[in-house]
This record gives structure tokens, C-alpha cells and sequence, in this order.
């Protein structure tokens, strides 16, 4: 039971009781924690600080007044208490305090930043709101997540009750001694990626899945097998990524990978955006504008949301052919074998 018992943990524990969070939590965080901390210093009308682990982007500023919009509608003009020492949450049974990015103490509720893609948070918030409700002494609690990227609010709502049982029976399965580790989606984020034996079991299955050899027909002849190939293939992906930035690092360094060598290709070649000012001239706008292409919709979004105050144009919007792509069904991939 080594993983620190943290309300952050409590989604990726959800699906897998044994996930271990790596040291290093990598640039994503980074971001994430960089984009807190302008929050912050935007609700409390200071300058954002300039020793921050990741440099804002325009980008960046621009989903940060995303988030000073919404939870400034959200609050309705009640106190929004933003200052890491007045949202300090200790949730019962946890040694370590967990901080919330905003809390309408008022409203009973709080509010969460969260950077990239949409994922479900829901554990985290139970906590958080566990926590709150104790210290608010409420009998039901709000929690807003802010997807700043995404620009979209996520709505969640607990009674004491619900958000007990939702923490309980994460912590339950964490501290079963029998627990057994379940490969998901969180994988590539837990420090025991590399020695899991769930995810080496799966990895394995890639040239067992037709035992006693390897018949590549068989695979894609049967359906059990193939969803079992692509799920052992998905394992072996993450790990032929580190293998091969640990080659790479190796033969830098002078050492000899059997098979394989170093190449190297000159970078892009591109003109800075602010050298095709001349183009302009000789060309036309027009002419420039074709050759640079479609702007991409959330471009143009971001670009009117941090400069116009009339709606946007949605009539210009529009949509490529859809594509179709292939992606695991679940956020756990199965390890069972199929009965064939
Ligand atoms: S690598 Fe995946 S399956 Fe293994 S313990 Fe970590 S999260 Fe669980």
C-alpha cells in the first residue's frame, strides 16, 4: 500500500486499485500546475508570476480568462475564495490535504481547473466535496469542473451520503491486501508501467494469441483473437516507445544496439509568420491566404473569443468528411483471455 492516499489519485485508483503515480509527474502537470497558479494570481488581481515551470502561452492566458469568466458566473456575485491557504481541503481518513482551486463557500460549492482532455474526475470531486461538506457542515455539495481547453463546465452534485460511499469503496479496493492491478487507460502514467505483471502478461499475448504458434491468418480470422492481438499490440506500443528512446540515448552515448543505428534529417524548413508580411505585398492577401490553407474552427474560436465581443460566426464553421478511427472500448482493457 505504497500509493500516497491523495484525492488526485482517487479516478485512476477507481479503475485500478494498485496505480502508483510516477515521481515525475511530466510536462502535462507541469502545465496544469502553472495554469493554477495564474488562476490564482488573476482572482486575486496580481500579475501572473514569472517563475513559473511552464511559460504561459497566448494559449494558455487565453483558457485561464476562460476559467476567471465561468466561475465568476458561476459564484453569482457571492465570495469566491480562490488563495491556496483558504481552499485547503482535509478529507476524512486522508493524511494529505488536498487543494481546491476555488470555493463558493456561499453557493456550497467549488471549482476544479482542468487542462487537456476531458476525463472523468468524478472520485476526486467526491472527495473534495466529502471534505467540504465537513468543513461547511452541509448535507449536499457542487462541484465544477472548469476544462479550460476544452472551454465546457462539468456540472457534479454529492449528498454527504453519496460522496461517502464513491470515496469508501475506492479506498476499500486500495487497501485490499488481495487487490489485483487492472490495465487501463492510467497506465502510461503509473510508475510500475514497465514492470507490471498485468501489462507484461498482455504484452505476451501479442505472439500467444494463437498458441501454440504465432499464426498471423488466425488472428485476423477470428474476432476474439483479433481484439485480444489489438489489445496486446496497444501494451507493446508504450513500451517499444521507451525502448526506443532508451536505444536511442544508448547509441548516442557510443554503445552498440544489434540491428539497429542513429539517422538524422534536417529540421523543417519554414518562413516565420512574420517575414510572409512581404509575400503579402507581392502576392496579394489572397494569393497568401491559399497557400496557407483552412484555418482550423478552434483556432479562429480562441483567436474572437480573446478579442471580440460579438458572437462568433458559427455560419463559417465548416466540416470536414468524418473519419472513423479504431480505439480501446473501455477505460480498462480486458487481460482475460477470450474462451475460443
Ligand atoms: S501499470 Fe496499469 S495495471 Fe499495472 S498497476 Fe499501474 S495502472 Fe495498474
Amino acid at each position: 500500500m505504497s500509493t500516497p492516499l491523495r484525492p488526485s489519485n482517487l479516478p485512476k485508483l477507481a479503475v485500478c486499485p494498485c496505480y502508483e503515480p510516477q515521481p515525475n509527474a511530466g510536462s502535462a502537470a507541469a502545465r496544469g500546475s502553472s495554469l493554477d497558479t495564474i488562476f490564482r494570481a488573476r482572482m486575486a488581481g496580481d500579475p501572473a508570476p514569472l517563475d513559473l515551470v511552464h511559460p504561459p502561452t497566448e494559449e494558455d492566458l487565453a483558457a485561464v480568462e476562460w476559467a476567471v469568466t465561468m466561475i465568476t458566473a458561476l459564484s453569482s456575485g457571492s465570495p469566491i475564495l480562490t488563495r491556496e491557504d483558504e481552499c485547503r481541503v482535509a478529507v476524512p481518513g486522508f493524511d494529505h490535504i488536498g487543494t481546491a482551486d476555488a470555493i463558493m463557500p456561499e453557493r456550497l460549492a467549488h471549482a476544479d481547473l482542468k487542462t487537456g482532455q476531458k476525463r472523468n474526475y468524478r472520485e476526486q470531486m467526491a472527495a473534495y466535496a466529502l471534505g467540504l461538506m465537513e468543513q461547511h457542515f452541509a448535507s449536499e455539495w457542487t462541484a465544477h469542473l472548469l476544462f479550460c481547453d476544452r472551454r465546457e463546465v462539468v456540472t457534479l452534485r454529492f449528498t454527504f451520503e453519496e460522496a461517502r460511499q464513491i470515496v469508501d469503496s475506492v479506498v476499500a479496493a486500495w487497501t485490499n491486501p488481495d487487490k489485483q492491478p487492472s490495465v487501463c487507460d492510467y497506465c502510461s502514467w503509473c510508475a510500475k508501467s514497465d514492470t507490471c505483471p498485468a501489462r507484461l502478461t498482455l504484452a505476451a499475448q501479442a505472439i500467444s494469441t494463437t498458441e501454440p504458434a504465432f499464426n498471423f491468418e488466425a488472428v485476423l480470422a477470428d474476432n476474439n483473437n483479433l481484439g485480444r492481438f489489438l489489445t496486446a499490440c496497444h501494451v507493446l506500443d508504450a513500451l517499444r516507445e521507451k525502448a526506443e528512446t532508451a536505444a536511442k540515448q544508448r547509441l548516442q552515448a557510443g554503445a552498440t544496439i544489434p540491428g539497429w543505428k542513429l539517422t538524422s534529417r534536417r529540421g523543417a524548413q519554414f518562413i516565420r509568420h512574420e517575414d510572409v508580411a512581404a509575400c503579402v505585398e507581392r502576392f496579394g492577401l489572397n494569393q497568401v491566404l491559399a497557400s496557407y490553407g483552412n484555418l482550423s474552427a478552434s483556432k479562429l474560436r480562441d483567436l474572437w473569443e480573446r478579442t471580440a465581443d460579438a458572437p462568433f460566426p458559427e455560419e463559417l464553421v465548416k466540416h470536414g468528411p468524418a473519419t472513423i478511427s479504431l480505439r480501446a472500448a473501455s477505460a480498462q482493457l480486458s487481460t482475460q483471455p477470450q474462451t475460443k
